[in-house]
């Protein structure tokens, strides 16, 4: 799949669509989702343009990956989470992918029930 400029999270790079920024570094954005299903339910997302998981860890630079996931990390001391957390990478139709910009959904802030819905 290419990468359509036009997408929600492009959008929200290029200053085009507000977002509630939680977090942002050279190369990281991360945001409010705008439709939570947590009380914590944070978007993390690389600035440069990766349509999903795969296509990030393929095709983007060794110090972006590294830089990806050092922020993410630091991002999640810096909330303080006390009870866990649960991070979700969507890729394709049966995952629910909605937004083809890569992105790992961080959420927390309440009990998050079982992995997948039967
Ligand atoms: P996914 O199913 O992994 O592609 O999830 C995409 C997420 O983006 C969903 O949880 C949406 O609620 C969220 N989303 C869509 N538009 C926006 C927006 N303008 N600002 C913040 N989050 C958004």
């Amino acid at each position: 799949m290419s990468y359509d400029i036009n997408n929600v999270f492009a959008k929200i790079l290029r200053g085009e669509i507000p977002c509630t920024k939680v977090f942002e570094d050279q190369h990281v954005l991360a945001f409010n989702d705008i439709n939570p299903k947590a009380p914590i339910h944070i978007l993390v997302i690389p600035k440069r343009a990766y349509t999903c998981f795969e296509d990030f860890t393929k095709n983007a630079p060794d110090l972006e990956i590294s830089a990806y996931f050092k922020s993410l990390s630091t991002l999640i001391e810096t909330l303080k989470i006390p009870s866990g957390y649960r991070l979700v990478m969507n890729k394709g139709p049966h995952s629910g992918q909605i937004v083809f910009h890569f992105h790992t959904h961080i959420l927390a802030g309440k009990p998050l029930g079982e992995l997948v819905c039967a």
